[in-house]
């Protein structure tokens, strides 16, 4: 018996698997949303300053790898049995084992939200290609959902790959064919796109960004066109549930700018899991 065909036949083992990889990726995803925006802007300063003229700064390397992860407190070099996701933050009882000072609850959180929601895109494909591709893109757009929420920012170097890998997944009619997915693209940038010229010509103001229009790209390429009324009605509910708990909560004025990045990603993975059922259901519901 194949590795392949013992998992197909045993799905909790594919499920257990999926949780676990979840995990680590998730630890990795801690990593890569505080030091992405961090380069970028490091990255995009370096440019301006060379387009100005002006001698660029000089900074210490720092990227994915680079420098090893530390105590934000005191500096204390994390050891590799301090960074197993989510065992060693309850082994140290969440505080750093040089200074005791708090290690952010956000770190094992994020690991476990990567876990669960590994874990659910295992349980809908089972074990199988969909599975395999739809875990990267989970992956991506809960680090695309962070990153955003935090800087308010959807950076080009995860969303334009993974836009990419959606329609070359599509050329095989993995999740959809590939008409379906490309008018997705299209239809996805233009529609936030077209919103957002509307929007600025009547108000004046920007609601939105440009890579919010690549994100809904991305979630067409990936499941087609026809989810896109979909994700755009949940993520439209969701950031007004959402953005009134939130504003309710901080107590801050109604005009500061919400990221609608976090709410696209999650109504585009809810449409890419279980888009079918949703439309299946929905026509019943219309008698056809
Ligand atoms: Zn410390």
């Amino acid at each position: 018996m194949t590795l392949s065909t013992f998992l197909a036949e045993q799905p909790a083992y594919f499920i257990t698997l999926a949780t676990l990889l979840g995990l680590l990726v998730g630890s990795f995803l801690n990593v890569l949303v505080y030091r992405l925006p961090i380069m970028l802007n490091r990255q995009w300063q370096r440019e301006a300053q060379e387009v100005l003229g002006l001698v660029p700064d000089e900074h210490a390397r720092f990227d994915l790898c680079l420098p090893a992860s530390h105590c934000p407190h005191c500096g204390h070099r994390i050891r590799a049995w301090e960074n197993i996701p989510l065992l060693s933050y309850l082994a140290l009882r969440g505080r750093c084992s040089a200074c005791k000072g708090a290690i952010r609850l956000r770190y094992p959180l994020v690991e476990v939200a990567c876990a669960l929601l590994s874990l659910v895109v295992a349980w809908r494909f089972g074990a199988s290609l969909e599975a395999l591709l739809a875990l990267p893109l989970t992956w991506c757009l809960l680090a695309l959902s962070l990153i955003d929420a935090d800087h308010g920012l959807l950076p080009d170097v995860l969303v334009l790959p993974m836009l990419w890998l959606g329609l070359i997944v599509n050329a095989f009619g993995i999740f959809v064919p590939l008409t379906e997915a490309l008018w997705g693209a299209v239809a996805g940038y233009l529609s936030l796109w077209t919103v957002y010229w509307l929007f600025k010509l009547v108000t004046g103001k920007e609601g939105m960004g440009y890579g919010d229009f690549k994100l809904l790209a991305l979630i067409g390429a990936w499941a087609g066109w026809q989810i896109l009324p979909l994700t755009l009605l949940l993520s439209s509910l969701l950031g007004a549930i959402i953005g009134l708990c939130l504003l309710r909560l901080r107590h801050r004025p109604v005009s500061v700018a919400i990221p609608f990045g976090p709410y696209l990603a999650i109504a585009g993975w809810i449409a890419v899991l279980w888009g079918d059922e949703i439309y299946a259901s929905y026509l019943q519901l219309l008698g056809f």
